[in-house]
């Protein structure tokens, strides 16, 4: 399959996910500075055959133009040579628009090129749905329906979907968990009827395109931080606050092109199914706990099924049965553990360490950060080994975007940018629907 037609089916008709044939060597980058043209470069042996070289760099060129630092993603020092990778200059606030800008451009063009109009369906734990709602509203060839859960996402995260009034979006609030969400989205997709009637698409982190998209901030960082020895990179080590799994395996990819990576650390909130895996060896789903960091209160990490086929050595039919037993039994042992063990560490944190977190980054450093990204800066310093190794943690959103939490932690209320000053005071557009995939197929159709 061409990376064009993975990019427009999101999800395999057999409900697998698309993963590269191929992981290509990192690319030579002399010269190469800016952002967007080190972001060309990487990601051009992924595309190439599916877009025209100088199309895809100036879609990627115009992606980043809309980050406010020209850093694109910039980094701050933190001390004792940790550095947090700033994700959240783009326009909805989270590192999912780093993804989103580009593959939004993308998806149209190839829609473009084939004549097609399609649904994008997806399941927001809060940031993926405005991002890809920011990257989507008014194009020509796109509707676009967001299932976010009813009262689990924070305000600011449902204002910045629903105050967008465009004519090709819908959102919708079920009466469920993320988790229902994102399997009604699954349901959606293999359902042949309704996968034909909508021409459906999906852009939540199951898409290939979006992890592509995040494999070049690892590069990026690790060339501005890592020390030069004898001319040679040294190596760098990662923390990742986690949900779905997709930002983190980005950074597993770049580890395979040739990045030279020392440790990756998935870090969890209260819902630590990840770093029970790498403990116990078993995937065991428990109810999803509401937290302070709601873009990460997921039990089914859906990207992890792509980590775990490439252990298996890219066995489909083990995978196959694997998670089918997982989906019925909510607990399975998985045989691959130990090699993943060793390319990956992990840790938690619950809400009172979260508040405790933001209130000492805020104390010594005068830093505000949010509730997704203090679980990362402190699992980074509990998982380090050695802390001659520069380590990144990557900061996933914006502290205004989780006012309340920051406010609670540090007595500080971060405001919002001016760009989005309004957004409190804007009407909203959204349904409410139950978890049920009929309701959710009604929606779809409302929208025509
Ligand atoms: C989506 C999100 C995460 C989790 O990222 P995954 O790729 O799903 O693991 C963490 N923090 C924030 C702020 C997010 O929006």
């Amino acid at each position: 399959m061409s990376f064009g037609e993975a990019l427009l089916t999101g999800l395999a008709v057999d409900g697998g996910l698309y993963c590269p044939a191929e992981v290509p060597p990192l690319p030579a980058l002399d010269g190469r500075t800016s952002y967007a043209d080190i972001a060309g470069a990487i990601m051009w042996p992924f595309v190439e055959g599916s877009i025209e070289r100088d199309v895809f760099e100036s879609m990627v060129a115009e992606a980043y133009a809309s980050f406010r630092d020209p850093a694109v993603c910039p980094i701050v020092e933190l001390g004792d040579n940790h550095y947090l990778l700033d994700l959240a200059k783009g326009p909805t606030l989270a590192f999912k628009d780093v993804a989103l800008q580009l593959v939004g451009r993308l998806l149209d063009h190839e829609l473009e090129k084939q004549g097609r109009r399609v649904t994008v369906l997806g399941a927001t734990s809060g940031d993926t749905g405005s991002a890809a709602i920011e990257a989507l509203q008014g194009r020509d060839n796109v509707s676009v329906v967001i299932l976010h859960p009813k009262g689990r996402v924070s305000e600011v995260q449902r204002r910045q979907m629903t105050t967008v009034d465009a004519a090709n979006v819908r959102n919708v609030a079920i009466d469920g968990s993320f988790d229902d969400c994102q399997d009604l989205v699954k349901a959606a997709f293999n359902d042949t009827a309704l996968r034909e009637e909508f021409g459906l698409a999906a852009v939540n982190s199951i898409n290939w395109a979006r992890v592509m998209a995040q494999i070049v901030y690892y590069v990026t960082s690790a060339r501005a931080v890592a020390p030069v020895v004898d001319g040679a990179s040294q190596p760098v080590s990662f923390t990742v606050p986690t949900g779905n799994f997709g930002n983190v395996l980005a950074g597993w990819y770049a580890k395979r092109m040739g990045l030279a990576v020392d440790q990756l650390v998935v870090a969890s909130n209260q819902n630590d199914i990840l770093p029970r895996f790498f403990e116990t060896g078993r995937l065991t789903a428990r109810p999803v706990a509401p937290s302070l960091s709601p873009s990460m209160d997921i039990q089914v990490s859906s990207n992890f099924e792509r980590l775990l086929w490439e252990a298996s050595g890219r066995d489909g039919k083990a995978i196959d049965q694997l998670l089918t037993a997982f989906r019925a039994d909510g607990d399975v042992d998985v045989p691959w553990v130990d090699g993943l063990r060793a390319e990956f560490d992990t840790g938690r944190l619950d809400d009172d360490g979260i508040l405790a977190e933001i209130k000492l980054v805020h104390a010594q450093l005068g830093l505000l950060i949010d509730p997704h990204t203090a679980v990362g800066t402190y699992v980074a310093r509990q998982a380090r080994r050695d802390n001659s190794v520069p380590m990144i943690t990557l900061g996933t959103a914006d502290p205004a975007k989780f006012p309340d939490a920051v406010e609670k932690a540090t007595g500080v209320r971060p405001a919002l940018p001016p760009f989005l000053s309004e957004l409190m005071s804007r009407p909203e557009y959204l349904v409410d629907a139950p978890n049920d995939l009929g309701a959710v197929a009604s929606e779809m159709r409302a929208l025509g």
